[in-house]
C-alpha cells in the first residue's frame, strides 16, 4: 500500500499490519509520521493534557550476574563496587520523595543472588508499614525471574508473595527488544527470554497489577525486529489489557561491553511515532527526555507522547552509560506548557492527581540527579546478614563483615 493510502487508513482508525508499519517506518516523511502520530495522540487524549509522575527511581542493588553486554550499571558479584542499599536509606529516599510530592517508588535492581525473595518481602512490608499509601512499581520481569529461579517458586506465586508484601504494580524494564535472536547477542536471553518477560506480564495483569512496557532499541535489531517487539506487545495488550504505558529509549553506549553509537534524535522520534502508530491498544507513550534530553523529549509531544514519565529525582542505571539529563518537576512543567499543553499530574495509573505541585507549596529544587549512593561509599548494608548468601564471596563477607 502507498504512504499516502497508509495514512488514511490509520485516519480512518484502521489497524496496522507488520508490513505496512515497515512501509511506513522506512518510507515515509518524518513530519508526515510526526503528523499522523499526533492526530492519534489527540484522539485518545482530546483534552490537550500532559501528564507526569513526582517519582523516584530507585536502584537497590548494582551487583548482578546477568551480565548485558549493553549495561554499564552493573557490578561482578564479590566487586568493591557492587552495593546493597540498606533498609534506612531506602526509607530515607522515600521520605525525600515524599517531601517533594511524590507517591511512588520505581524500584530496580541487579540480579544478585545473595538476595533472597524473603529480603524484597521484609523491605515492602516495611515501606508499607511506614508509609501504607506510598506505592511500590517494583521488580521487572528478569528481576521476578529471577527471584523464581532462585527461591524454586513459580513466577505466579513469587508475584503472590510479593503482592501481599506490598508490590502495587510492574515496570516494564528488562525488555530491550523482544525478539530472541537480538536477545542471545545482547546476552539478555538467559535473564529472560522473549516469551518469559512476556510471560511475566500476561501472569501481573491476570493478577490484577498493571505494568508498563519498554523497548530498548539501536543495539543490533534489524527495523524489523524493532517493529516485531511492537507488535508482541500489542498482541499481549489485547489480550489483557494490562499495560499504562509505552516508553522507548536508546541504548547509551558509554562504558557498555557492547560499545558503538547512539541513535539520532531523528531516529528517536520516527521510532516513537511509528510506535505510536501500531500500539493502537496503548492509552499513552511516555517521552524519553532521561535519554534524548528536554528539547527531544519536548519534540516528543508532536510525534505521539502524552506523558512526559517521572521527574525521576534518581537514575543510576542510563547514567552509567553516559546519559545525565535531569529535570526537576518545575522544568518538565516549563517544557509540557511551552510544547502547548496543560500540564498535570497522575499517578501510576494514570488517574490525575492535580495541578503541578511546586504551585501549591514550596518544595525543593532537584536540580542535579541523586545517585544511588555517594562515590567512595563502601558502607554494608546492615540487614542483609539476616539473610543466606549463594555466592561463596558474600558468605565470607557476611561472616566478616567486610
Ligand atoms: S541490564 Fe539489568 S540484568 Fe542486565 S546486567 Fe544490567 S543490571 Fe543486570
Amino acid at each position: 500500500m502507498a504512504i499516502d493510502q497508509l495514512a488514511s487508513k490509520i485516519r480512518a482508525g484502521g489497524r496496522l499490519d507488520r508490513a505496512e508499519a515497515l512501509a511506513l517506518y522506512t518510507q515515509a516523511p518524518t513530519a508526515l509520521l510526526g503528523r499522523l502520530a499526533d492526530e492519534v495522540r489527540a484522539r485518545k487524549h482530546p483534552d490537550n493534557v500532559v501528564t507526569y509522575i513526582i517519582d523516584r527511581n530507585v536502584n537497590y542493588t548494582n551487583v548482578c550476574v546477568a551480565r548485558c553486554t549493553f549495561c554499564a550499571f552493573y557490578r561482578p558479584v564479590g566487586s568493591s563496587e557492587g552495593y546493597v542499599l540498606g533498609f534506612e536509606e531506602i526509607f530515607r529516599k522515600i521520605e525525600e520523595t515524599i517531601a517533594v510530592g511524590g507517591a511512588q517508588l520505581l524500584l530496580q535492581g541487579g540480579h544478585n543472588p545473595d538476595l533472597p525473595l524473603e529480603w524484597y518481602e521484609d523491605l515492602f512490608r516495611a515501606v508499607k508499614e511506614r508509609h501504607p499509601t506510598f506505592r511500590l512499581h517494583a521488580l521487572s520481569p528478569p528481576e521476578v525471574i529471577h527471584l523464581s529461579r532462585m527461591s524454586r517458586l513459580p513466577v505466579p506465586q513469587v508475584l503472590d508473595r510479593l503482592i501481599a508484601a506490598g508490590l502495587d504494580s510492574v515496570p516494564g524494564g528488562g525488555a530491550e527488544i523482544l525478539v530472541d535472536r537480538v536477545r542471545k547477542l545482547l546476552n539478555c536471553y538467559g535473564k529472560a527470554s522473549t516469551d518469559e518477560w512476556l510471560g511475566v506480564m500476561r501472569h501481573a495483569h491476570v493478577k490484577g497489577l498493571r505494568t508498563t512496557a519498554t523497548m530498548m532499541y539501536g543495539t543490533v535489531e534489524t527495523v524489523e525486529e524493532r517493529l516485531e517487539h511492537l507488535f508482541r506487545l500489542r498482541e499481549l495488550q489485547d489480550e489483557t489489557g494490562g499495560f499504562t504505558a509505552f516508553i522507548a529509549w536508546s541504548y547509551q553506549p558509554e562504558h557498555t561491553e557492547l560499545g558503538g553509537g547512539e541513535a539520532t534524535g531523528v531516529e528517536y522520534l520516527r521510532t516513537l511515532a511509528t510506535a505510536r502508530l501500531v500500539l493502537d491498544n496503548f492509552d499513552n507513550l511516555q517521552a524519553s527526555w532521561v535519554t534524548q534530553g528536554g528539547k527531544v523529549g519536548q519534540l516528543s509531544l508532536a510525534f505521539g507522547s502524552n506523558d512526559m514519565g517521572s521527574v525521576m529525582i534518581e537514575e543510576n542505571v542510563v547514567r552509567a552509560a553516559g546519559a545525565s539529563y535531569c529535570m526537576d518537576e518545575v522544568e518538565i512543567v516549563r517544557n509540557i506548557e511551552d510544547a502547548g499543553f496543560e500540564p498535570k499530574r497522575r499517578n501510576m495509573h494514570y488517574e490525575i492527581l492535580g495541578e503541578p505541585i511546586f504551585r501549591e507549596r514550596a518544595v525543593p529544587r532537584m536540580l542535579e540527579l541523586a545517585v544511588a549512593r555517594a562515590d567512595g561509599d563502601t558502607g554494608r548494608a546492615p540487614e542483609v546478614v539476616n539473610y543466606p548468601a549463594r555466592s561463596a564471596a558474600e558468605k565470607k563477607a557476611r561472616l566478616t563483615g567486610h
